[in-house]
């Protein structure tokens, strides 16, 4: 079919205008074009596994947000839930065939590898020493008017979905959620500009991180990243411009040291491949563990036997969200105390976080293993947490458990 000039971005899971260089190319190459206009296709990107339901549930506001957002421009958003890229435009193809598609990547500090690939660190202290140039600044969101139009697209196309409605509020309906947000972009930036610039969060970082309970104690940023209703270049460059109007204090800096936390395991994942997430992980050295289906059948409905993990759990299971000090109780107990496969628990957390990322996900799953990238677990003994002192460290008047339980 004879075609106008269509430009089409494909947003490969990044649901925002913000630092999106692929739409950016997208824009500049249309405005030299005249009559070109835009259409962006919202499919499933290449290799991700099935989200789980608290994900999903934040995608759709996402996408929901995103389509009126493009709709007001008259640019159209095609959802194509169920085709990669490449399924989608063969799908379209008797109907429209696009002039150009420019793919959309997942939001990194580097565009490139940062250090070389065949020499990666396996731990996160050579990978932060080792880091020369800074991440790069964060691009705006394009002006889009002028650019959509009356294409004939519909919803008819094979495979082609209404992007969601609204969705239920049941998840943020708990009031003792620590993540009571919707999804989309601009909830994203709002939160990040509260907790940088409108609360005493970021400065206060360092020493409220290890907290259990409440939206405060941490940035909550991870779903957005996770979804890529935000990137994490606009994160960096908050916390930039908080550091040049307030200095680089302790908060801020830590802050910057999780983000390269990030970044390492994302970089480590595409370094390893397969082993990346393999029982033996990058060490390969697969631990002794009980294959016990049913012990883990109970952990999975937060009936682990412990109360500070079931808690935990509780907490997981009716929200999506745990605290970093949770998870890595919970993945401790897991791997230690009930000796069952590190990877099951792996699985289960990707299908049950609401920020769920493969890559970060088994990172920290593997490091508490021993299997990954702990330098202690080198040769030597993984990292095993003491649930009690643990509890009078960081909960010692029990307000997780008594909130959960
Ligand atoms: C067993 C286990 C599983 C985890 N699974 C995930 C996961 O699937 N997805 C995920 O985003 N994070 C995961 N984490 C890391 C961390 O717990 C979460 O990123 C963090 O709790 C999210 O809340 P926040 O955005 O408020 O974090 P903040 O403390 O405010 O940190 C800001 C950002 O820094 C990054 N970050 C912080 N801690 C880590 C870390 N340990 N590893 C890598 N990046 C980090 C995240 O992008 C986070 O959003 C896991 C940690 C453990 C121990």
């Amino acid at each position: 079919m004879a075609d106008d000039f269509t430009i089409a971005v494909a947003l490969e899971g990044q649901l925002r205008l913000d630092d999106q260089p692929a739409l950016q190319e997208a824009v500049a190459l249309a405005r030299r074009q005249p009559g070109a206009r835009l259409l962006l296709l919202a499919c499933r990107p290449e290799g991700l596994r099935l989200r789980g339901p608290q994900q999903r549930r934040l995608e759709a506001e996402a996408l929901d947000s995103l389509r009126t957002r493009l709709a007001a421009v008259g640019i159209p958003l095609l959802h194509f839930p169920q085709h990669t890229t490449a399924q989608a435009l063969a799908a379209i193809a008797p109907e429209r065939r696009p002039a150009l598609v420019l793919q959309a990547h997942e939001s990194r500090l580097f565009a490139d590898w940062p250090l070389p690939a065949a020499t990666f660190p396996r731990v996160f202290s050579d990978f932060r020493r080792g880091l020369g140039t800074p991440p790069e600044p964060p691009l705006p969101p394009p002006p889009l008017d002028g650019l959509g139009g009356s294409l004939e697209v519909g919803e008819g196309w094979p495979g082609c979905a209404p992007v969601p409605g609204p969705q239920p509020f049941h998840p943020r309906a708990d009031p003792r959620s620590a993540f009571p947000f919707r999804g989309d972009e601009p909830t994203a930036l709002a939160r990040l500009q509260h907790y940088v610039v409108g609360s005493e969060g970021l400065r206060t970082y360092k020493a409220s991180r290890n907290g259990l309970v409440g939206t405060e104690f941490s940035s909550k940023v991870s779903p957005f990243l996770a979804i890529g209703s935000l990137s994490v270049r606009r994160i960096w460059h908050t916390v930039l411009r908080y550091q040049e109007l307030h200095g680089a204090d302790e908060g801020s800096e830590w802050m910057k040291q999780e983000l390269l936390w990030r970044e390492f395991f994302l970089w480590s994942e595409q370094c390893h491949g397969a082993r990346f997430h393999a029982p033996g992980g990058i060490q390969e050295r697969p631990p002794q563990w009980r294959e016990d289906r049913e012990c883990f059948r109970r952990w999975t409905r937060g009936d682990s036997g412990h109360p500070l993990i079931d808690a935990q759990l509780q907490e997981l299971l009716a929200t999506g969200y745990l605290s970093n000090r949770g998870r890595q109780w919970v993945a401790s107990h897991f791997i230690h105390d009930l000796r069952l496969p590190w990877i099951w628990g792996a699985r289960f957390f990707e299908w049950a976080l609401i920020d769920a990322h493969p890559a970060l996900n088994t990172g920290n799953w593997a490091y508490l293993a021993g299997v990954g990238s702990d330098p202690r677990s080198f040769g030597g003994t993984p990292r095993r947490f003491n649930l009690e002192r643990q509890q009078q460290l960081y909960d010692p008047e029990e307000r997780h458990r008594q909130l959960w339980l």
